[in-house]
C-alpha cells in the first residue's frame, strides 16, 4: 500500500498511529511516499483519514513518472537546455568515445549543425564480451575537453553505481542503457543524486516496465528524468531493431517525463535514420539522441548507423519545418 503525504513531516503523526508496521519511506520523493508492503487492504480508509495523507493507493501501477498523482508535464533542465517544453533539443556524437580528436571534433561539428548535446560512450554496456567495451574512466577528460570546447553538455552512459561519484561530477546527462533498465541498484543509486538521467526502455521490456523503473529513480527523490524509447526486438531482421511508435504513443500518453526517441538504436542502419527521426518528431518527440560519425566505417562501435555530418546536418533542415508543423521548435536551428 503506498500512502501519499502532504508533506515529509507527517511522518511522524504515521509512525505513531502506525505502530510498528513495516514502513518503506521515501520522503525525498514528489510527493513524499510512504509504502507499507505488508498492509491490509482493510487499513486503507484508516490510513486516508490520518493527518498529513494526502490519499492512499494501491501499488499495482507506476505512479510516479504518470499523471496518478502530478497533472502537470516534468521539464528537465540539462545545464541551459531544457527538455519538456516547446524546445526540441537533439543529442548528437559518436557512439563510442574514441579519442580527444575525434569527439572534440565532433562536437564542433554537431553543434555547427544545430545540436544541442553531446554524446559518446565511455563505459559501453555491449551485448558480447568480445566487441569493444569502451575506454571507460580514460574517455571522460575527453569528453570535459570536448564540453569546454564548445559550451554542449555532455551525455554518456553509466553501467554501475561505482561510477556514479566520477560521473556525477563530470558528466551533465546520465545514460542508463537498455540491457540496464532493469538494474535496480543502479536506478536507485541515481535516484539518489540530482544528475540528469536518459533513462532507455529495454529492448524487451513494456511501457509498464519503463515508467517503474523511472519510478526507482523518482522515488529515491531525484527529479531529473527523462524516459527514451530506442526501438524493440521484433521478428524483422532487416533492422536492428524496431521503432515502437504504438508504445512511443501510449509512453506519451501515460508519463509526465520528457520522451526522447533514438531512432540510430532503433534501426540501426543510416539509411533509415531520418525517416524514423523525421515520424518521432512529427509524433512529439521531446528530444532525439542521433549517433555521428566522422568516418562511420572506421567507427569502434555502431557505425553502421552513425549518420556523417553532412547527413547529420541535411536531417536538421528536414526536421525543423516538421518541428514547426506540430507547434515545436527544434533547437540549434534558425527560426
Ligand atoms: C548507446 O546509446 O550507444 C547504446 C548502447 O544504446 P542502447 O542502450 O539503447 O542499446
Ligand atoms: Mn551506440
Amino acid at each position: 500500500m503506498i500512502v501519499v503525504l502532504e508533506s515529509p513531516n507527517a511522518i511522524d503523526t504515521l509512525c505513531a498511529e502506525i505502530g510498528n508496521a513495516r514502513m518503506v519511506p521515501f520522503l525525498g520523493a514528489t510527493p513524499p511516499l510512504l509504502v507499507l508492503p505488508e498492509a491490509e487492504a482493510t487499513w486503507g480508509p484508516r490510513l486516508a483519514a490520518l493527518p498529513g495523507v494526502q490519499r492512499v493507493l494501491s501499488p499495482k501501477e507506476p505512479v510516479l513518472s504518470t499523471h496518478a498523482l502530478q497533472a502537470d508535464k516534468a521539464r528537465v533542465q540539462v545545464g541551459e537546455i531544457c527538455f519538456g517544453g516547446r524546445d526540441i533539443p537533439v543529442i548528437a556524437g559518436p557512439c563510442s568515445v574514441e579519442n580527444e580528436a575525434q569527439v572534440v571534433s565532433l562536437a564542433r561539428t554537431v553543434q555547427a549543425n544545430g545540436a544541442s548535446l553531446l554524446r559518446g560512450g565511455a563505459y559501453k554496456g555491449r551485448t558480447s564480451p568480445f566487441a569493444f567495451q569502451g575506454h571507460g574512466e580514460d574517455a571522460i577528460p575527453h569528453l570535459v575537453k570536448a564540453r569546454e570546447a564548445t559550451g554542449l553538455p555532455v551525455v554518456t552512459e553509466i553501467i554501475t553505481p561505482e561510477d556514479l561519484v566520477l560521473l556525477s561530477e563530470r558528466i551533465d546527462l546520465l545514460q542508463v542503457g537498455a540491457r540496464n533498465m532493469h538494474n535496480t541498484a543502479l536506478l536507485k543509486a541515481i535516484g539518489r543524486t540530482k544528475t540528469p538521467v536518459l533513462l532507455k526502455r529495454g529492448f524487451g521490456s513494456s511501457v509498464e516496465e519503463l515508467l517503474f523503473a523511472a519510478d526507482y529513480i523518482l522515488a529515491e527523490g531525484n527529479p531529473n528524468v527523462m524516459l527514451c524509447e530506442r526501438g524493440i526486438r521484433t521478428f524483422e531482421r532487416g533492422v536492428r531493431f524496431s521503432f515502437d511508435l504504438s508504445a512511443f504513443a501510449l509512453l506519451k500518453s501515460k508519463t509526465r517525463l520528457p520522451v526522447v526517441v533514438d531512432p540510430s538504436h532503433a534501426v540501426g542502419n543510416a539509411n533509415l535514420v531520418s525517416t524514423v527521426a523525421k515520424a518521432a518528431i512529427a509524433a512529439g518527440a521531446d528530444g532525439l539522441l542521433i549517433e555521428v560519425h566522422d568516418e562511420p566505417d572506421q567507427a569502434l562501435s555502431d557505425g553502421d548507423q552513425a549518420l556523417t555530418p553532412d547527413a547529420f546536418s541535411a536531417l536538421m533542415s528536414e526536421l525543423a519545418p516538421i518541428a514547426a508543423a506540430v507547434g515545436r521548435h527544434l533547437l540549434g536551428v534558425p527560426r
